[in-house]
């Protein structure tokens, strides 16, 4: 530990210096190696390496012991840690140690320069260097309107922060004056404003933390943030306003960790805040000050937002038009249409009786039937002007029972008045045949049922069935759609895998018919495949012994056979030996293979 007495010169930092920049000065002032001074003031067991030095300038702590540097120096921590970016992580990071070691590590390699950067022109007014020059994007000086220089201009090598014979202004490698080199001037530093606005505010302002969820993690709390600035600061959450935003990052990512279901709870990282506030054009002060509204933190936190009540009901007439909440789902999964869209996750509304399903590849909710783009888009108008259905079925190349369909349900929803039709539909409902209707729903799976049991005329049928109380409770009653589970391929071939294991004579596990079928031991438990595995096994072992007592009696008899021919007389040792098999060991798996012999040997006797 040096002496505090050895710093004769005690310099102060300049505004704006960095850390490498002031120990390379105190250094130089009180003729010292700034190695050296580093190696004194060491934390952790890194040893001063110039190609890490960057570090002290982001996370002081794990290589540099500012507190002991403090007490020789004379400048408090305070001080000192403003020659760092700790004022800028800690407003994202807070003070939790850990993030801030994890967050920060990989922040640098992305946002922080890990060699020198300069303006000559700075260096010759004075002789520091700037913290702000090690942003990646602010690659420019704003007061000279220069490019930063990267390289040394004689020996064009990078300049680590700290080597061991830094001197500020002077390049460690050659020794040659860094000062006064020519630089590209720049033209328009327009494009650098946003950037050094952040920047300057994540240094220097006072505001201690952008991120302050009151009961909430801060991990969450700062993507919940950013999640109610890319949905345009509205009261609650929907994924709808979010669709055509290009963002930075994947929005489910940003959605998990606003939830906290991340399997590694981290904190967003710092090139994603900035990108999404400066695409929205927010400031980092505005950010900071944002208090997430509980409706808003409710949308997103009580309970994940269900396809279904991302979307409304899209028929005019309904009373619940665009009102989330009306669309309830059906039992039925995925579909494919024949022209190759692929329908799935599918709807009904509970207020209209509408059916829908969501587009797979546009997430758009389409009406499966044609009563909004048909009856009421086209229809309608054309029933106002007068139209027959025969004229209507013409004119829109529809059939003409589409047609009548299409009249039918416009007069049952009561779209058009009801004296443009006026052949066979009642003028109301009758309560009696709506009851006959739903009880009959509740008794049959299948449309012609109900026309059996019903027996109405066809318009009237279908204008019953139109009725939306009618299309509701036959949509609303389950097993009207069939879940159709699709057997997975690998089931399939479950059985063949175990034929292929018995032909081939390798020992049944599961392992092997795991690898055949490339599912893991979990999705064949899982599948209640472990029992006839099991089985299978236990067939195998059986298979095997019969074969191996086949095979041990067709010796027994062949050895018998040769016995007889020399005349030889057999005795049980001898057979034994022959089978190369004990008699204890035979006994307890192959009995029936003694017992013959034991009869055999008999009747040699007699
Ligand atoms: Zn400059
Ligand atoms: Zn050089
Ligand atoms: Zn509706």
């Amino acid at each position: 530990m040096i002496n505090n007495k050895l710093l004769l010169i005690k310099p102060n930092p300049y505004h704006g210096e960095s850390l490498t920049s002031f120990i390379q000065r105190v250094s130089e002032l009180n003729g010292l190696n700034p190695h050296f001074l580093w190696r004194t003031y060491l934390n952790g067991s890194h040893y001063p390496q110039s190609q890490v030095s960057s570090i002290i300038n982001t996370v002081p702590e794990t290589i540099f012991n500012i507190l002991a540097f403090q007490e020789t120096v004379g400048i408090n921590q305070d001080r000192l840690e403003n020659l760092t970016f700790l004022p800028a992580l800690r407003k994202i990071y807070g003070h939790d140690k850990s993030a801030l070691d994890l967050s920060s590590q990989r922040i640098m390699s992305s946002i922080l320069a890990s060699n020198l950067r300069y303006c000559p022109k700075c260096i010759e007014e004075n002789c520091y260097y700037r913290l702000i020059w090690q942003v990646k994007e602010l690659d420019i000086c704003l007061h000279h309107k220069l490019k930063l220089v990267e390289n040394c201009p004689y020996c064009q090598k990078q300049i680590p922060f700290l080597a061991p014979d830094s001197i500020v202004g002077i390049c460690p490698h050659c020794q040659c004056n860094l000062i006064c080199q020519s630089s590209t001037p720049i033209y328009s530093e327009a494009t650098y404003f946003r950037a050094s606005e952040d920047w300057s505010f994540l240094l220097t302002s006072d505001i201690k933390s952008i991120v302050h969820g009151d009961h909430i993690d801060p991990k969450q709390y700062l993507a919940l943030k950013l999640l109610f600035i890319i949905s345009g600061k509205a009261n609650t959450f929907n994924k709808q306003h979010i669709v055509n935003l290009h963002l930075p990052c994947s929005l489910s990512v940003l959605l998990q960790s606003a939830r906290g279901t991340c399997s590694i709870k981290r904190f967003t990282h710092l090139g994603i805040i900035l990108s999404i506030l400066r695409c929205q054009n927010v400031s980092l002060e505005e950010f900071s000050s944002i208090k997430l509204p509980e409706s808003f933190l409710n949308s997103l936190l009580t309970h994940t937002p269900l396809l279904k009540d991302q979307y409304s009901c899209i028929a005019p007439w309904c009373t619940s038009f665009r009102k989330p909440g009306s669309l309830k789902r059906t039992a039925t999964s995925t579909k494919q249409l024949e022209d190759g869209t692929k329908l799935n996750y599918y709807l009904y509304c509970h207020s209209c009786g509408t059916e829908y399903a969501i587009d797979t590849q546009t997430n758009e909710l389409v009406e499966r039937g044609y009563f909004i783009k048909l009856a009421w888009n086209k229809v309608r108008h054309l029933i106002l002007e007068g139209k027959g259905k025969r004229d209507i079925a013409f004119q829109l190349g529809i059939s003409l029972d589409q047609s009548l369909r299409c009249l039918v349900y416009l007069i049952s929803n009561n779209l058009i008045p009801r004296h443009y039709f006026n052949f066979l539909i009642p003028n109301i409902p009758q309560p009696q045949i709506v009851d006959r209707f739903l009880l009959a729903i509740k008794n049959s799976d299948r449309i012609k049922d109900l026309k059996k049991i019903l027996n109405l005329p066809y318009t009237e049928f279908l204008y019953y069935w139109y009725l939306p109380n009618v299309q509701v409770a036959w949509l609303s009653t389950p097993g009207k759609a069939k879940k159709k589970q699709l057997t997975k391929q690998w089931i399939k071939e479950f059985p063949e895998a175990i034929k292929q294991l018995i032909n081939k004579e390798e020992p049944i596990t599961i392992d092997k018919v795991s690898k055949i079928l490339g599912v893991n031991h979990e999705t064949l438990r899982s599948h209640g495949l472990l029992p006839q595995i099991a089985a299978a096994k236990k067939h195998q072992s059986d298979l095997q012994k019969v074969k191996r007592g086949e095979m041990l009696i067709n010796k027994v008899e062949e050895f018998i056979r040769e016995c007889k021919q020399n005349g030889t007389a057999i005795t049980s040792d001898m057979l034994y030996k022959n089978l190369k098999v004990r008699r204890t060991v035979l006994v307890r798996t192959h009995p029936e293979i003694t017992k013959y012999i034991h009869t055999i040997l008999k009747s040699q006797q007699i």
